[in-house]
């Protein structure tokens, strides 16, 4: 067995751990842009923390708050400006997956000049300003990864730039944000990170490291099943307690963790469709899928999947494929057109790559149709 294992984002974990560590920022610079969406970052409380932390250790900042959705070329390339423009040291990324997507783009894109063309290519300088991550949702992982997904519209899909140089620096992990957020991007969320972990085990470049990782993470997610069944019936964020946050959160660092080692398969690929066609949100877009390709993993590689099942604690797929099911609730209706052209698109990705059980483009189309059956 032939493996590399590389993960160099401190994380520091906990309740107000920002606070506690504020002097850490002035070892980044003097001057901070703060990269985030509109409005979740004000609401949850993250952004005040963060520049509270600032002002105690006498780091200037400014504040740039376009990121949109599923985070598009140019809003990269305007937050690279604005960092230019401000003379930043360092980007602090505060949000979700786009924000943390987008502030890895700034950071590259602040510290070389690289032209649109050339910015899915992977031949950069070696230099980017230094990252600080505040994740305030649990399932991208990508406080801990060398990720940023980008909507790509001249391939009509998202595009990853991915590259040792844009691992955070730094990761502070409180899941005190992630107490008001709604029950329903809780589970989406909480979907991607699942599907992280479970494609990471899927993986032809998975190893013992990044399997111990996926193993234990499966099993945090399994842990809060019957809190976040529970709370999509009441709707309200209170009925995922603290401490499942907690769990979920930490759950998301390890799938992060993992497809920093694994890449993603073809249900990543085929949910890049999903959202980019039909703004299926990303993670649920997974969640749609997971067990659909996890029977056809069943059907073709049946240790590995009992590996998988084995760690979420499941016997078969079949309950697997109940379980996520009951948690995704009613599903989009999807036509046999669309679905052709996004098996054609799946097919083409680099993520089929990574896939031990690999389907055909016929094979995607049925794991299409089973899912949205
Ligand atoms: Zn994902």
């Amino acid at each position: 067995m032939n493996y590399e294992y590389l993960m160099p984002t401190k994380v520091i974990f906990g309740r107000n751990c920002i606070a506690q560590h504020s002097a850490l920022f002035k070892t980044f610079g003097k001057k901070a842009l703060i990269v985030t969406g509109a409005r979740s970052a004000r609401e949850n409380g993250s952004q005040k923390d963060v520049t509270d932390a600032l002002k105690e250790a006498g780091v200037d900042y400014s504040v740039f708050d376009k990121v949109m959705s599923n985070p598009t070329i140019p809003c990269v390339y305007e937050g690279a400006a604005a960092a230019k423009e401000q003379g930043a040291d360092f980007i602090i990324a505060i949000g979700g997956g786009s924000p943390m997507d987008a502030g890895k783009a700034i950071a590259l894109l602040a510290a070389q000049d690289i032209a649109p063309e050339a910015l899915f290519s992977g031949n950069y300088e070696n230099k980017v300003l230094p990252m600080v991550f505040v994740p305030t949702t649990a399932g991208t992982g990508s406080e801990v990864t060398q990720y940023s997904i980008l909507t790509n519209d001249a391939a009509q899909s998202k595009t990853s730039i991915a590259s040792p140089l844009i691992f955070p620096t730094l990761a502070f992990a409180d899941a005190k944000y992630m107490e008001c957020l709604p029950v329903q991007t809780t589970v989406n969320t909480a979907a991607d990170a699942l599907s992280h972990l479970v494609e990471g085990m899927l993986s032809s470049r998975a190893s013992l490291l990044s399997d111990t990782l996926a193993a234990k993470g499966i099993g945090l997610f399994t842990a809060c099943l019957p809190e976040l069944l529970n709370a999509l019936k009441t709707g309200s964020p209170a009925g995922v307690s603290p401490e499942a946050r907690e769990r979920l959160l930490q759950a998301s660092l390890l799938g992060g963790m993992v497809i920093a080692q694994t890449g993603t398969t073809v249900v990543h690929a085929m949910g890049y469709s999903l959202t980019y066609f039909r703004d299926i949100d990303h993670g649920r877009a997974n969640g749609l899928l997971l067990g659909a390709y996890l029977e056809f993993v069943e059907q073709h590689d049946p240790e590995l999947a009992r590996r998988v099942l084995h760690a979420a604690g499941y016997p078969q797929s079949r309950p697997f494929r109940e379980m996520l099911a009951l948690l995704m609730g009613e599903r989009e209706a999807v036509g046999a057109e669309e679905i052709a052209r996004y098996a054609k698109i799946a097919a083409g990705s680099k993520n089929m790559g990574n896939c031990v059980a690999k389907p055909t483009e016929e094979e995607i189309l049925q794991l299409y149709q089973r899912s949205f059956a």
